[in-house]
């Protein structure tokens, strides 16, 4: 039997702004733990947010530079979860109303040549969430909240893209647009772009599509295409032995060349 992979991509690209989203603590990479961090961005009660007019203005700029409509009305939305990189426990993000949406990137097409256009279904303002840092020698987890409220744009692919080489081609197009509009350095190394790749496979010729898995925070392009070969390759084992694929999170390992189920 042959099969066909189908993939759609959700990056998130930090902004080169040079304070946050919604405070004026700066977005500098690195520096001591804790120390880019005030009453806003840290979640104290009573503090309000005031948007950061260039993050709008970078998101408007990348939306028309990736052919999209901008949405004239925006608003933001809290996403409610409970984890310790989330001092507010509720992350700022656009739900249902993103800034930009309906654009596309030319790619070439791997299965009929020529070219073809990858849909972007959507692009959103959002915060990033601290960091976490386990430290082995103690058996205890640290965590920073330097990058808490950092500006993220998610740029949300259709699932448009068929297999590992288109993936990767989309998002170096993507990483040229971005640092060529100067909104973004994208700096993968430190991950300033990253990629959820959901993956899911079909009989050649089928209309629907199979059951997708969802693996988060690719930050390499050899990940990125190393993830959806192997991921490919499981689930049409799966299939071939008569089993279904689970929709699911999973965690890729890229240097063991596996994927483990995040359940
Ligand atoms: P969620 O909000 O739960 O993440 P979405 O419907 O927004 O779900 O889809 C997220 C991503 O998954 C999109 O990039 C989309 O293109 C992709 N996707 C949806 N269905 C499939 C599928 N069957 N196979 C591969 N990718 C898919
Ligand atoms: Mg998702
Ligand atoms: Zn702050």
């Amino acid at each position: 039997m042959d099969y066909v992979t189908v993939c759609g991509l959700e990056v998130h690209t930090e902004l080169a702004t040079k304070t946050k989203i919604f405070c004026n603590c700066t977005t500098e990479f690195g520096g001591e733990p804790n120390t880019h961090v005030c009453e806003i961005c840290s979640g104290m009660p009573g503090t309000l947010p005031v948007v950061n007019k260039r993050v709008v203005e970078f998101a408007v700029r990348t939306g028309l530079a990736l052919n999209c409509e901008i949405t004239r009305y925006n608003k933001f939305d809290r996403k409610n979860y409970f984890y310790p990189d989330l001092p507010k426990a509720y992350q700022i993000s656009q739900l249902y109303l993103p800034i930009c949406r309906n654009g596309w990137v030319e790619i070439n097409d791997s299965v009929n040549g020529g070219k073809k256009k990858v849909r972007i279904h959507e692009i959103h303002m959002e915060e990033d969430a601290g960091k976490l840092v386990h430290d082995d020698w103690t058996d205890c987890t640290l965590v920073n909240y330097n990058r808490c409220g950092v500006p993220l744009l998610e740029i949300v692919s259709e699932p448009d893209i068929a297999g590992a080489d288109e993936a990767v081609e989309y998002v170096e197009k993507l990483r040229a647009i971005l640092q060529f509009c100067g909104v973004s350095d994208c700096k993968m190394q430190e991950g300033s772009l990253r990629a959820d790749v959901n993956v899911s496979v079909m009989e050649k010729g089928a209309k629907e599509f199979g059951t997708r898995t969802e693996m988060k925070n690719i930050n390499s392009f050899k990940a990125i295409h190393n993830a959806i070969e192997a991921e490919t390759e499981r689930q049409i084992e799966l299939i071939e032995d008569g089993e279904k694929v689970v929709q699911e999170t999973r965690r890729w390992d890229d240097s063991k060349g596996v994927s483990t189920s995040m359940r």
